[in-house]
């Protein structure tokens, strides 16, 4: 095996198989590393399902970036004949006795505002026009708003990774599996490489290690990214259970304060549960420590907590459980920026619980950066320097 070349992406998850996917599209000598043997149920990239949807509350800066990875999953179904983005609709709603109707920072609100400010198809529906149409949501308090963007829905992310690294490596990409990268140095020259088994030169590099990115990246990432175990629960369903015919991928929001929400997909065709989640950023974790197993009383607080008197048709019959983790910045955006002291070197994995979503775009943007030294795409809201102030 050669062991130069122009690009080496280290991390094969969601965003350094989209980067060798389109690296490898380009024509660019690429290899992609990983310690695991991707799609894996080790890092962030697990689950089966993510929501995905074009009026993203967390700002306007990611429209951009959502559309065309949009566009890009329906490239690669066409291209593999896999199915990987199932536009459903997303409801984002709130249901809580505490709602205030003239809340900007209501999440429902900030999506509605940002829907409107850029033209995104949607519907604002009432309470009743959500019992109407989403009967698996009740009691809905009279009070409730909804958003419906049906050009959202969810990708199946073990099928993107899957696709796009067999996608890269029929265009000449190499990959290695089960390879852990240990040490990357830098010169005027390009970057060095050094993995359990090999040493690797690359003109350039990309590093999209998930939450194994502060140990790999050092300072000063290892101050600004936090790494917060999430837990994913898949709920049986009643007999009986009345879902809508074409559900929607859900953000619910039923009592004040972020604790106080949940999020889920349209039962699965054939698996007769629904999965459901929640997110925490208080409790921090690190790879090695991460408790992977979901505990009985995790999941009686789950059902007991965001589905019971909630969400109707679901029992409280746990059927598959999974936990996952976020690599969080201190502003819960992403950092996506050239390396400030290894030269020639990209940093894309923190992307603190919402990344998926802008994957596939993202991917298409840092092929570029290598290739031509910048992207289609206006990433600079997502610069280190922002994050100045708190360094000094
Ligand atoms: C529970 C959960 C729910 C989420 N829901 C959504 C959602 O609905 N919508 C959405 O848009 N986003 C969502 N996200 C976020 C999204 O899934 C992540 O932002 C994204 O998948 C992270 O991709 P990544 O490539 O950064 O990390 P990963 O996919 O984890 O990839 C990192 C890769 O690097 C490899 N690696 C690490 N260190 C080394 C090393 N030293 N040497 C070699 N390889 C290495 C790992 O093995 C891994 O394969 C969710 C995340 C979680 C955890």
């Amino acid at each position: 095996m050669e062991d130069r070349y122009e690009v080496a992406v280290l991390g094969m998850g969601a965003m350094g198989a989209a980067t060798l996917y389109q690296l490898a599209k380009a024509g660019v000598k690429a290899i992609g590393i990983d310690r695991h043997h991707p799609p894996h149920d080790q890092g962030s990239s697990h689950g089966d399902t993510r929501i995905t949807r074009l009026s993203v509350g967390e700002g306007a800066a990611y429209l951009p970036i959502v559309r065309n990875s949009h566009r890009i999953w329906r490239e690669l179904e066409v291209l593999s004949g896999e199915s990987l983005f199932e536009q459903c609709g997303v409801l984002v709603m709130t249901s809580s006795a505490d709602y205030d109707p003239n809340d900007q920072s209501d999440f429902t609100q900030r999506t509605l505002q940002l829907a409107k400010a850029n033209g995104i198809e949607h519907e604002v529906l009432s309470a009743e026009q959500i019992r109407q149409r989403f009967p698996q949501f009740s009691p809905v308090l009279d009070t409730a708003v909804g958003y419906f963007e049906p050009s959202g829905g969810y990708v199946r992310p073990e099928r993107c990774i899957a696709v796009q690294l067999q996608l890269a490596e029929a265009r000449g990409a190499t990959l290695l599996k089960g390879e852990t990268v240990t040490q990357i140095t830098s010169h005027e020259q390009g970057v060095t490489v050094i993995t359990d088994q090999r040493t690797i030169h690359a003109d350039k590099v990309v590093i999209s290690a998930g939450m194994w990115s502060r140990d790999l990246l050092g300072e000063p990432f290892d101050r600004l990214l936090r790494v917060c175990r999430q837990k994913l629960f898949w709920f049986e369903l009643e007999e009986g259970a009345r879902f809508a015919p074409v559900s929607p991928t859900f953000i619910y929001y039923h009592g004040s304060g972020d604790e106080a929400s949940n999020y889920g997909f349209p039962p699965l065709p054939g698996e007769g549960s629904l999965k459901v989640a929640t997110e925490q950023y208080s409790e921090e974790s690190s790879p090695d420590t991460l408790d992977r197993t979901i505990s009985t009383a995790e999941a009686r607080d789950m059902y007991d907590s965001h589905v019971r008197g909630k969400i109707a048709g679901v029992s409280a019959r746990l059927v598959k459980s999974a936990v996952c983790a976020y690599t969080v910045t201190p502003d819960s955006h992403f950092i996506i920026d050239e390396h400030p002291t290894l030269k020639h070197t990209l940093v894309v994995s923190a992307c603190s619980g919402h990344g998926f979503k802008h994957s596939a775009a993202l991917g298409e943007a840092l092929a570029q950066w290598c290739v031509q030294g910048s992207s289609e795409l206006d990433l600079s809201a997502f610069s280190l320097k922002r994050f100045d102030g708190l360094l000094d």
